[in-house]
């Protein structure tokens, strides 16, 4: 470990758990998404010539950081992350009201279950023994939700935001859930925290796809092949519909997010953070692929996955997490999507100065040359 990655985790009070000792899952998120390269190719030869260095930090928070240090980038995900989501997938797969033809529920004991961190809310979930068909689909979605996270930080360093944030104020590290710095306001960092989820969604949605790539005029171009990582278009549809809104509501469990829709906080609301990865993946279905948003069975599939992971989360918290997802939360959440969207474009020419070598996306959105016709602007 360099001097620089020592020192940085000394002043995060931090120790790492060693190599052999990373939860399997863990190790298999970062190499799975060490070797996409195809996801990192924008960090790989830019000013810094290699890729982050992935690291797992020895606490039981839900916590990741991303950090833009003067020789490397690093990435750290905390080792309480996966424990916290196995536990939730586990307790929301349980529920017979999901995937009902998919094998019979386990028994459940109650209230073995919380979040264990300053960070977040205590929240008991209900402790569920998964088998067969139910345990499968736990394993990939804690999978695809962890790698998310990584996707999440991999962009707040390809875009430029640790950058900005560093020739701001000097700060190299960016806690998820801590306090923004003094120079950055609470819109500026919302903003960015925006971006990075709508990245996330993008690198998620690529992942399960996997779809084959061209570029078309210097924008990419998905064509979805019949199979992708987790089945057919649909089902890797749902899952990247599934791991959004499964991370989205721990979210809103955590203290660091405006959970009572006020302004003076580091991140949006978990809620609104649902709702701005749904619009992302859409859009992305749609600009990348030429996906039709008006077909009402692609709406239907949107609508029906998502309402049926809510409905099954809520009946674990109490009233203080909700309204979630009601007419209320979806204006709100319309609202902020504006004045995000206006944020980041007064920060576009600082974010392209600070992104790693890449055209971040340009700051008048035009339609997709490939498929102009979709009227889909990108
Ligand atoms: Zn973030």
């Amino acid at each position: 470990m360099s001097d620089e990655v020592a020192s940085l985790l000394k002043s995060l009070s931090l120790v790492t758990v060693p190599d052999d000792e990373v939860s399997p899952v863990v190790r298999n998120v970062i190499d799975e998404f060490k070797s996409s390269k195809s996801f990192l190719w924008r960090i790989y030869g830019s000013k810094k010539g290699s890729s982050p260095i992935f690291l797992v930090a020895d606490s039981p928070a839900f916590q990741a950081a991303a950090s833009s240090l003067k020789k490397c980038d690093v990435i750290i995900i905390f080792s309480g992350v996966e424990p916290i989501l196995d536990s939730i997938c586990s307790a929301l797969l349980s529920s017979k009201s999901l995937f009902p033809a998919m094998g019979p529920v386990p028994d459940t004991v109650s209230e073995s279950i919380y979040s264990p961190s300053d960070c977040v809310e205590k929240v008991y979930f209900p402790s569920a023994q998964l088998s067969g068909d139910r345990k499968v689909l736990k394993d990939k979605l804690v999978f695809l939700i962890l790698y998310c996270m990584l996707a999440h930080e991999t962009t707040h360093i390809m875009n430029g935001h640790l950058d900005l944030f560093q020739a701001r104020s000097g700060e190299r590290c960016l806690m998820e859930f801590g306090p923004s710095s003094k120079n950055v306001t609470s819109l500026e960092r919302q903003t960015l925290e925006w971006d990075a989820d709508v990245g996330a969604a993008e690198m998620m949605l690529r992942f399960a796809l996997d779809p084959e790539i061209t570029t078309v005029s210097g924008r990419s171009k998905w064509t979805i092949k019949p199979l992708g990582r987790f089945g057919d278009a649909d089902t890797s549809i749902h899952m990247a519909l599934a791991a959004t809104t499964i991370l989205a509501l721990v979210l809103t469990m955590s203290k660091g997010s405006e959970e009572s829709y006020g302004d003076d906080h580091s991140h949006p609301h978990g809620v609104h953070r649902g709702h701005h990865a749904h619009v992302a993946l859409e859009h992305f279905l749609s600009f990348r692929t030429g996906f039709n948003r008006r077909d009402s069975s692609d709406q239907r599939l949107f609508n029906s996955v998502i309402e049926a992971w809510y409905q099954v989360f809520y009946q674990y918290l109490d009233e203080s997490f909700s309204p979630a997802w009601s007419v209320d939360g979806l204006r709100r959440a319309a609202g902020r999507f504006e004045e995000y969207k206006k944020q980041w474009s007064i920060l576009h020419p600082d974010l392209q100065a600070h992104s790693r070598g890449v055209t971040i996306a340009p700051a008048s959105p035009q339609v997709h040359p490939a498929h102009p016709q979709s009227g889909i602007l990108g």
